[in-house]
């Protein structure tokens, strides 16, 4: 329940055409609000693994404002977080840099990828997981496999992106 609640988020992808500029991180399912309920919630019932649940819920959250920045707030309607990959230039003006890719997405995959912090970042990610599933939770060390069909999932995405725009 814990590990599903840190990624259930990003499901809203199948939702971005409801979303202002159609990015799913402006819906309400990026912004704080809902692990706030959660967690509120989970300390209300004393139940910690829903409250625990709700802090790896707002964790990935954050963690979205770092990149692109995500809707905290909702109700600004911004995208709120240091949103180190992008300049300010760039946001201002984010249709000019999407309209030079045949698909708009390829902007924001380039970036990501051929970034070298990100890259450590995902590699100190997987190892911390590894780790602490291994020392603090073993009995439950198969949940590992959900990663990869993802991390795939991904890098197909990626290694076609970039075939398309080549
Ligand atoms: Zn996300």
């Amino acid at each position: 329940m814990i590990v599903f609640f840190a990624f259930i988020s990003d499901f809203d992808v199948l939702l971005s055409k409801y979303a202002k500029n159609e990015n799913h991180r402006m819906l309400i399912t990026h912004s704080i609000i809902p692990s706030l309920i959660i967690i509120i919630l989970g300390h209300i019932i004393d139940w910690p693994a829903l409250y625990i649940s709700g802090y790896g819920y707002s964790i990935h959250v954050l963690l979205d404002t770092l990149d692109w920045g995500t809707n905290l707030f909702y109700f600004q309607k911004k995208q709120i977080g240091p949103k180190f990959l992008i300049s300010k230039e760039e946001f201002e003006n984010i249709s000019e840099y999407l309209s030079k890719y045949k698909n708009p997405a390829s902007f924001f995959d380039e970036k990501y990828y051929n970034n070298k912090i990100c890259m450590v970042i995902e590699v100190l990610i997987f190892i911390l997981m590894i780790l602490s599933i291994t020392l603090l939770a073993f009995p439950y060390i198969l949940l590992i496999s959900i990663y990869f069909p993802f991390i795939l999932f991904h890098l197909y995405r990626h290694f076609n992106l970039k075939k398309n725009e080549s």
